[in-house]
């Protein structure tokens, strides 16, 4: 059964082939399944943008599809940048984003600078069938950026002492929100 991903992120899809053709599924990008996505994340939860995306993907295809959301949640900023963390401060770059966001929590001390990411998966399969789940990871935001790996906010992300940007991939695989909604989606597909 083809399964596409709602996604070009390479990186993205080879998490989601390691685990879903495991069930059967033959899992392509959209851009191998020559679907080209034009979907306004206009929810106010990443539940509700993953959702947006899955269901555009399966109207086109009719085949089983799967689209992701996540983001960045900080305790100081009362939950921000959330859903807009791809485009917070209407800044285009990783590098700047990580620095807008430690000038915006400059006050903030360290015991409160609690946060977390949040990854939703929206998978529905070729009969319309629809599962959702949201995986976490909690840890703290840092003064100055660190390491070299990864992408985003990594390297002010700090998880058990070391920022994501400093683990290497497969470890951060094994904690991030991501690989914890990629185990829950499992396990939903596991029980059918
Ligand atoms: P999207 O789900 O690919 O749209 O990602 C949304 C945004 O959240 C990204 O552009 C990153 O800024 C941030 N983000 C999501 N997941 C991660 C992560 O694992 N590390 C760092 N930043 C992330």
């Amino acid at each position: 059964m083809k399964l596409v991903i709602a996604s070009n992120n390479k990186g993205k899809i080879r998490e989601y082939k390691q685990l879903l053709e495991k069930h059967g599924y033959e899992v392509m990008s959209q851009a191998e399944a020559g679907l080209e996505l034009e979907v306004e994340e206009t929810g106010t939860t990443f539940a509700e943008n993953s959702a947006l995306k899955a269901r555009a993907a399966y109207e086109k295809l009719g085949c089983a599809v799967l689209a992701d959301d996540s983001g960045l949640a900080v305790d100081a900023l009362n939950g921000e940048p959330g859903v807009y963390s791809a485009r917070y401060g209407g800044i285009d770059d990783d590098k700047e984003r990580c620095a807008y966001l430690l000038k915006n929590l400059e006050d903030v001390p360290d015991d409160k600078r609690g946060a977390h990411f949040v990854c939703t998966i929206h998978f529905i399969d070729t009969d319309g069938n629809e599962i959702c789940v949201e995986g976490r990871v909690y840890g703290e935001i840092s003064r100055e950026p660190v390491g070299e790996n990864g992408f985003g906010y990594d390297p002010v992300f700090i998880y058990k002492g070391r920022s994501f940007a400093e683990i290497p991939a497969e470890e951060k695989n094994a904690v991030s929100h991501r690989g914890d909604a990629l185990r829950k989606l499992e396990e939903k597909l596991s029980e059918r």
